[in-house]
């Protein structure tokens, strides 16, 4: 009988990326093991808001648009093909525009994405109110996306690593990956607590912890832990029907000179507040959540109070009865923010047999299920997709 520890692929990590790897490899016919030291969606995986899509396709999609409307197909097909209730919505984005700088910038931002073929739309907030009534009347409008989306993340993460069972993928729970070692025959022999497990092929998909596992294989993975906190309401009566947020950072963003020692779009450096970031709306259960700050701080899971206070504000200025209404719970999690800004899919070129998924940042949730898809689609075929080449180690990985 076949050593149940040996596999073709070893994917380490639970987390969306883990999990939507190893679910697409499973569909290629590979027998995979998945480990993972906590629970499945342990991490940022099971924390985040839930906001997924963008854009849409665009006339001549990039790395950005695959990542987010391929993704927007899967958590669709996973709903509505495979039946899992993963609380899937698409009722569309709208990002409040707090001055008439802001709103000029938006507006050439607008007409540049109709141009490239994307869905974005200027709305005054007349209109924006129309449809989400009770967006504020005092700012001058929103940005308002329609392939925007939303899903529970636990949910979805955990019907993943379902999807992925079912088609005979071994998921362990509570190993945590100590070692990994390089066969002569170039696989590999990976130690955990609980024992040994031996595939051809690793994939890393360990979020914000790919470096202190990159240093484990004596290389050097840029991807930064960044800190992103949250915080709901008790549940409410529907009031929210749009994922909400605000165009404020984005617009900051824009004008920052980059600083090398921090990854792009976070909202401190050190302890200075450089922008506010805001990005929320109501779940199914009724709880109103928001969250937005996005700091450089290590391992820690302390919600800041006051970050969550800044955040309220920023959320009232948009649709201000979120103001009047008493927090009931925060919490924080870890987001893996690669030092360029970018995803860092594919085969790290310094071993054989060793792919990395990771770098998704704060928007990993909603990149996750076709970051999986591509990078099973490469192992399967020795091939990365074009489209992949933005994303490649080879740029950053390197030996220490
Ligand atoms: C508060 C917050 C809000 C967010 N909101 C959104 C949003 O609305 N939309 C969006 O798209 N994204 C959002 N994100 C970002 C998103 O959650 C992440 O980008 C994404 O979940 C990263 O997925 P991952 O699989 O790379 O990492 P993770 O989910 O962190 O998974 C990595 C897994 O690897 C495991 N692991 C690590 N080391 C080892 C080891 N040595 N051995 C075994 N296992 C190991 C960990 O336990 C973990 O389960 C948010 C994040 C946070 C924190």
């Amino acid at each position: 009988m076949a050593n149940p520890k040996e596999s073709d692929v070893l994917v380490i990590g639970a987390g969306i990326c883990g999990v939507t790897t190893a679910f697409h490899l499973a569909q290629h016919g590979h027998k995979i093991t998945v480990l993972e030291r906590g629970d499945i969606a342990s991490e940022a995986s099971g924390v985040n808001a839930g906001g997924l899509g963008g854009l849409g396709w665009g006339n001549n999609p990039d790395l950005q648009s695959y990542l987010t409307a391929g993704s927007f197909e899967i958590f669709k097909s996973l709903q509505l093909d495979m039946g899992y209730d993963i609380e899937f919505i698409a009722p569309g984005g709208l990002q409040g525009i707090h001055n008439q700088e802001q709103w000029d910038w938006v507006r050439d931002r607008v007409l540049n994405y109709q141009t490239q073929g994307y869905h974005a739309e200027l709305l005054t907030s007349r209109e924006a109110r129309a449809i989400e009534p009770e967006a504020s009347e005092s700012i001058p409008g929103f940005m308002y996306l329609s392939k925007r989306g939303k899903a529970n993340p636990t949910k979805t993460t955990v019907a993943f690593g379902e999807a992925a069972s079912a088609l005979g993928t071994d998921l362990r729970i509570g190993h945590n990956v100590e070692d990994m070692n390089q066969q002569t025959d170039g696989s590999w022999q990976v130690q955990t607590n609980q024992g040994i497990f031996s595939a051809k092929t690793i994939v890393l998909a360990v979020g914000a912890w790919s470096k202190p596992v990159g240093d484990i294989l004596g290389i050097d993975i840029p991807v930064a832990p960044v800190k992103g906190q949250m915080w709901a309401t008790a549940p409410m009566p529907p009031s929210i029907y749009h994922l909400s947020g605000s165009i404020e950072s984005a617009y900051d963003w824009d004008r920052q000179t980059p600083d090398a020692n921090f990854p792009p779009d976070i909202t401190h450096r050190g302890n200075t507040r450089i922008t506010r970031h805001l990005y929320g709306g109501q779940s199914r259960n009724g709880e109103i959540i928001f969250g937005g700050d996005r700091q450089l701080v290590g391992y820690d899971y302390t919600p800041n109070a006051n970050g969550i206070e800044v955040n309220r504000d920023q959320a009232s200025e948009i649709i201000p009865m979120v103001g009047k209404l008493p927090i009931t719970r925060t919490w924080a999690g870890i987001m893996p923010f690669s030092m360029d800004g970018k995803p860092i899919i594919g085969k790290i070129p310094l071993f054989d047999n060793l792919f990395i998924v990771t770098g998704l940042a704060s928007s990993g949730f909603g990149r996750g299920p076709m970051s999986g898809k591509l990078l099973a689609d490469y192992i399967h075929t020795g091939h990365p997709a074009p489209v992949l080449a933005e994303a490649d180690p080879a740029r950053c990985v390197v030996f220490q």
